[in-house]
């Protein structure tokens, strides 16, 4: 995707007029969009209905919540005064949190052996320590924790909970932990985009632009994200022209599959007539990852309705 075209799809995306919007049945219209719901429209508009819209169950995987994990020992490691962000205060952070990770829905649901819930502490706490092969917490001035922003933007409502705002001598900056494996550049234009949606949500709200946002992959590295007037239009511009055709099909009640790889990998394939037949189409010609869950998801659902 080239950087214009969200511009582009902005301006074609029709208005719809307040008499279409009344039409909308009132559980179609989201109350906010977020930068992971946006995006997941983007993918597809099927998969963003059976997760928005229709909110069938889509439990978070391992990786993901591990991810939870760090970001809970992170948050309150960095409210703690500066002298005291030390990986001895963590490891205590990560002990007395612990109780409450294992008491979580979507750690129970991963339903782990006791080999399985080590593992899971082990990388867990490999995340949390990859903080300091990134930065030092102690010389971090923060400004805000897992700040909840509901904000206007372009007339959207939007939605993000954001990691930490740091004060630099620079001006604020957005930063975001990731605890899962750094994507290669082609892959990485999603989380730009949320981090300049963050990034203009806090100058709504601040009145001034962030100095930079940055992705604080654990253990691996910083990536930086410039933050230009330019840049945070295109972002903008794209969030509307989501919102817009978001809208378009509540009205319409018309979400398209857009079949492809990540089909291997949707939680409601087996709900989806078009992405069965892709899966199935890309097994047999050989087309289909090893580690792709569908096929175990397509056949789980076919045993439940004999
Ligand atoms: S299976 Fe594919 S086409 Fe169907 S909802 Fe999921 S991603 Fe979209």
């Amino acid at each position: 995707m080239t950087m214009t075209e969200p511009a582009e799809q902005a301006k074609s995306a029709e208005e719809p007029t307040s008499d279409k919007l009344l039409e909308i049945p009132e559980r179609y219209v989201p109350k906010y969009l977020s930068p992971s719901s946006a995006s997941s429209f983007r993918e597809c508009a099927r998969r963003w209905k059976f997760r928005y819209v229709d909110r069938l169950p889509d439990p978070p995987g391992e990786a993901a919540v591990t991810g939870t994990f760090a970001h809970m020992v992170l948050e309150k490691l960095m409210q703690e005064p500066v002298e005291n962000r030390t990986v001895d205060r963590a490891k205590e952070l990560a002990r007395e949190l612990w109780p409450k990770m294992e008491n979580h829905r979507d750690f129970q649901g991963l339903e782990l052996d006791e080999r399985g819930g080590l593992d899971f502490r082990k990388n867990g706490w490999r995340a949390i320590e990859g903080l300091w092969d990134l930065e030092d917490p102690r010389q971090v001035t923060v400004a805000s924790t897992e700040q909840d922003v509901r904000v206007e933007i372009n007339g959207v409502p939007f939605r993000g909970i954001i990691d930490r705002v740091d004060e630099t001598d620079d001006g604020l900056v957005v930063t975001d932990y990731k605890s899962g494996k750094a994507p290669s550049e082609r892959f990485s234009s999603n989380y730009a985009t949320q981090m300049l949606l963050y990034a203009a949500a806090l100058t709504e709200l601040e009145g001034r632009k962030p100095a930079k946002a940055q992705l604080l992959y654990l253990g691996q590295k910083v990536v930086e994200v410039e933050i230009t007037d330019d840049n945070l239009a295109e972002a903008v511009d794209e969030l509307r022209s989501t919102w817009l055709a978001i809208m378009e099909r509540c009205i319409s009640l018309e979400f398209e599959a857009s079949t492809g790889p990540l089909c291997g990998w949707c939680p409601f394939v087996a709900q989806c007539p078009e992405g069965t037949e892709e899966v199935l189409h890309r097994d047999k010609i050989g087309k289909l990852r090893s580690d792709a869950p569908a096929l175990e998801r397509i056949a789980q659902a076919e045993k439940a309705d004999d």
